[in-house]
């Protein structure tokens, strides 16, 4: 049987039907004929493989970063969240029973200290972070978990500095997984960071205007890319400087994944909302939307080994997101509060689910 999604729109404008058996796409091509379940759209619907928002709080374990993972998932347009950290292995078991309750798929980064976001300060007390239980979690859960969370920024590592994260690229190392570094204000200092991260780091918040932003190391931060270290946008309520972000476009800099580090307040208040939002600011500062698409969808899930996610193709999941691109004009607020107004912008109207249709319009 199966069901075919007909009279779509790839992100480079063509026409195209996908057939999808069970949680799989068997089929994508233009006009697709056979005895399906149809769905027919109005040929100015675009898709993509189903979003991927790379840091996120996905958890409602620890207000306040803490949100309903199908409001900030399939409701928004995203099918699969990687929580950032915050949760570590002390309540890794029961998140991974709890996920099992959404729609959304969750992968965990766990945090390597043991109490997640449980208090905001994990990192000040390193008896917190424990070497074997992390490595026995993530062999308990090698796929639900692709890899680390260590936030290393002042209030968060008191006077540890850049320790928590020499720490957690040495375990890494055994580990084999992704680390997600969170970075912010010093202690540590930019540089520091960026002589430690290796082809495994990926550093969030990349386009935060604090002082110790990651501009104010350009020649470290090309090494480190060089490297293989990647970027990661990590929107949040304190880390997108449309300053800083468009620094980069000067200097031939770029993210490889936008995602919201989105939760509960910056979802209602702002200026986060939802995952679309920060992919417009992309499309204001100039990148177009295949790049602005790939950096929620092929570029999350190769750097975080999502397999069978990220791409259009036969084999792969029957995960899509559906959206259109609106006329009208929207204002789009960094973390600053400045403002600039985009006219076209992304706005997702539905998600597909292997043969479920789940609609963003009613
Ligand atoms: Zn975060």
């Amino acid at each position: 049987m199966g069901t075919l999604y007909k009279n779509l729109k790839d992100t480079r404008g063509q026409s195209i039907d996908i057939l999808i058996e069970g949680d799989t796409i068997k089929k994508v091509s233009p006009l697709i004929k056979g005895n399906y379940r149809e769905y027919t759209f109005d040929g100015d619907t675009y898709v993509s493989p189903g979003w991927i928002d790379c840091h996120t709080h996905a958890c409602d374990f620890y207000p306040p970063y803490s949100s309903d993972i199908d409001e900030i998932g399939w409701r928004k347009g995203v099918t699969t969240l990687i929580d950032a950290g915050s949760v570590g292995i002390l309540d890794i078991d029961r998140y991974y029973e709890e996920v099992k309750k959404y729609k959304t798929n969750v992968f965990s980064l766990v945090n390597i200290s043991e109490i997640g976001l449980k208090e905001l300060d994990e990192l000040k007390d390193m008896g917190r972070v424990k070497r074997k239980p992390v490595e026995d979690a993530c062999r308990r859960y090698p796929e639900f978990i692709v890899g680390l969370k260590v936030r290393v920024s002042a209030s968060i590592v008191g006077e540890n500095g850049v320790s928590p994260l020499i720490e957690a690229i040495e375990w890494n190392k055994g580990i084999g997984k992704k680390l997600m570094v969170h970075v912010g204000s010093a202690p540590p200092r930019i540089g520091e960071v960026l002589e430690a991260a290796d082809e495994n780091t990926i550093i969030t918040h990349c386009m935060n205007g604090k002082s110790n932003n990651l501009l104010t190391e350009k020649a470290l931060l090309r090494e480190a890319i060089a490297r293989g270290v990647k970027l990661d946008v990590g929107h949040g309520s304190a880390s997108f400087s449309w300053e800083i972000a468009e620094k980069y476009r000067e200097k031939g800099l770029r993210p490889h994944t936008i995602s919201t580090d989105i939760y509960n307040v910056n979802m209602k208040k702002g200026p986060v909302y939802d995952l679309a939002t920060t992919m417009n600011k992309f499309l204001k500062l100039g990148y177009n939307l295949e790049e602005v698409i790939s950096m929620v969808t092929k570029n999350p899930a190769k750097y975080f080994g999502l397999v069978g996610r990220g791409e259009l193709a036969q084999g792969t999941k029957g995960e899509l997101t559906l959206f259109k691109i609106r006329e009208g004009s929207k204002k789009l607020r960094d973390s600053h509060g400045k403002e600039k107004e985009l006219k076209g912008y992304i706005e997702p109207v539905g998600v597909v689910m292997g043969e479920k249709y789940l609609s963003l319009e009613d």
